[in-house]
């Protein structure tokens, strides 16, 4: 893979054939995948809706990883509106920049403010002011440029101006090529926004010019170096998450390096001081680790999640299998997994045989279900933002799940809201932000993730139990809203079949 001749990334319906609208069980799924279900009859690519009702944007998803950069300011080369979702991001993203190091600044983020007059006269005139501005006023390490819809529409030339300005300001400038209308499936973000960093921040750190050889203190460079992991962190993941895997790679003598969020422009040279690339996600991180791997030739590891006790069994195992070290791996799974099975104990008895259904990240969702299978809970139904190849490892770790829908859909509320209704679970597991709706099924729900709680590893495993215990024990509030409000659609649209308006995808 090479894609970095190009200006942008391409879309990920083209480069990995991703799914955005499916409806059918967890089988077809599996079944489709086996069969190379990318191409040929059947095929999923392209699969459409006749109604849709909301959808998502890779320049917001895009801004959602560029706000976590440290020494960095955003430009949002969009109308204002476009950069609405960087509010969200604020408050968090200070608190979580501030973990990692106690002087970082907050999230500092400029809009063009495009408005209809842009349209016709051009952007550029106001982009030249804002990187000034920028550098000018904040001093940053990185001036990071995303560009949203209106100057892809209007040919802006962003790249020559911003090559230009590269040599007028103190900060370097990267490039964020994320228009929304270029692509349907949002999670192209990941890999307009690793476009920009593999292009400008991945470079061989210069401090290793200087190390005489052969030395001693080579030799310990390069034992450093064996020793080390990119682990590659995700927007939703906590630091305790991170702290959770840090703390199990220790514990069979590896040390971690967390990249791309959080970092700052030199943790991205000093990334390719490491022996390799371990990803959380594939869906998140294949674009960037394959090309660390073409360039750099540093290998890489992309596979499951580490989220559920036999998924983080998995993870840990397949990275000491790189470094020979499983017989430390094993001995550290099975304490880990002795400990943990004692303490879920009080929670099974509660939550023993009640049904969820988990809608979010097709990677995380599919993980999630095994931390409710490991309770002795019945997942019912899962609705996946989209669905690629990155999903295929994650289903091994899940019993009797063949006959489990699966609705296939970047938000699209009403969908959820039907299959909801008809499937009546026990208790919502769901992408957080978006949940208005299903709280007035009356149903408790529990955050996917959420930047203060640990998910991850094996206490993440203890942390979902716990957390999930509480809200099936105690929902007034949804259950209040239930009874005194009522649900946006009409009832006919309950009668109907929830994948009703998803175009077949045999005749695409
Ligand atoms: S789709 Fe385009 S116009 Fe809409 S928010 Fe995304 S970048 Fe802005």
């Amino acid at each position: 893979m090479n894609y970095l001749n190009a200006k942008s990334a391409p879309a990920r319906e083209d480069r990995l054939k991703a799914n955005i609208a499916f409806g059918g069980t967890c089988a077809d799924i599996k079944n489709r995948i086996k069969e190379g279900c990318f191409s040929g009859k059947g095929c999923l690519n392209l699969a459409d809706r006749r109604f849709t009702q909301t959808q998502g944007c890779q320049f917001t998803l895009s801004l959602a990883i560029l706000n976590t950069l440290r020494n960095a300011v955003i430009i949002m080369h969009a109308p204002i509106g476009c950069g609405a979702c960087s509010i969200n991001n604020v408050g968090v993203n200070q608190t979580l920049k501030r973990l990692r190091d106690p002087l970082a600044e907050g999230v500092i983020w400029l809009s063009t403010n495009l408005d209809e007059a842009d349209v016709i006269t051009g952007g550029e005139r106001k982009l030249r002011e804002a990187v000034l501005f920028a550098d000018r006023e904040f001093r940053p390490e990185t001036i990071i440029v995303a560009n949203g819809c209106v100057p892809a529409l209007i040919g802006d030339d962003i790249d020559s101006i911003l090559a230009d300005l590269d040599a007028q300001t103190a900060a370097s400038i990267v490039p964020i090529h994320c228009e929304g209308f270029k692509t349907k499936v949002m999670a192209t973000a990941y890999d307009a926004v690793y476009h920009g960093i593999l292009k400008k921040y991945v470079k061989k750190p210069d401090r290793r010019e200087y190390i005489a050889e052969p030395d001693i203190e080579k030799i310990k460079e390069q034992y450093r170096i064996s020793r080390n992991v990119n682990v590659l962190n995700v927007g939703s993941m906590s630091r305790q998450d991170e702290l959770e895997l840090q703390r199990l790679l220790n514990a069979i003598g590896l040390n971690v390096t967390f990249i791309p969020c959080y970092a700052e422009p030199e943790d991205f040279e000093y990334s390719l001081e490491s022996s390799l690339n371990v990803s959380i996600c594939g869906t998140h991180d294949d674009y960037f680790v394959e090309h660390l791997k073409e360039k750099y030739n540093i290998p890489f590891l992309v596979d499951t999640i580490p989220i559920g006790r036999k998924n983080t069994d998995r993870w840990i195992l397949k990275i000491a299998e790189h470094f020979g070290f499983e017989e430390e791996a094993r001995r550290l799974i099975e304490l880990e997994n002795k400990l943990l099975d004692e303490s879920l104990e009080p929670f099974r008895r509660t939550l023993s045989g009640k049904s969820a259904f988990l809608a979010g990240g097709e990677v995380r969702i599919i993980a999630t279900a095994e931390i409710l299978q490991d309770l002795g809970m019945k997942v019912i139904g899962f609705k996946a933002h989209h669905f690629d190849q990155f999903i295929e490892p994650i289903f091994d770790a899940l019993e009797n799940i063949d006959d489990v829908l699966i609705d296939v859909a970047t938000n699209q509320p009403f969908e959820q809201s039907n299959l909801l209704n008809r499937l009546k679970p026990d208790v919502l597991i769901a992408h957080v932000g978006g949940n208005n709706i299903a709280a007035k099924h009356g149903i408790p729900i529990l955050p996917l993730f959420g930047p203060s709680y640990n998910y991850m590893g094996y206490s993440g495993v203890y942390e979902v139990a716990r957390r999930l215990n509480m809200v099936v024990r105690n929902y007034q509030f949804n259950k209040k809203l239930s009874q005194y409000t009522r649900l946006p659609f009409k009832k006919e649209w309950y009668q109907k079949d929830p994948f009703t308006y998803i175009k077949n995808p045999d005749a695409v």
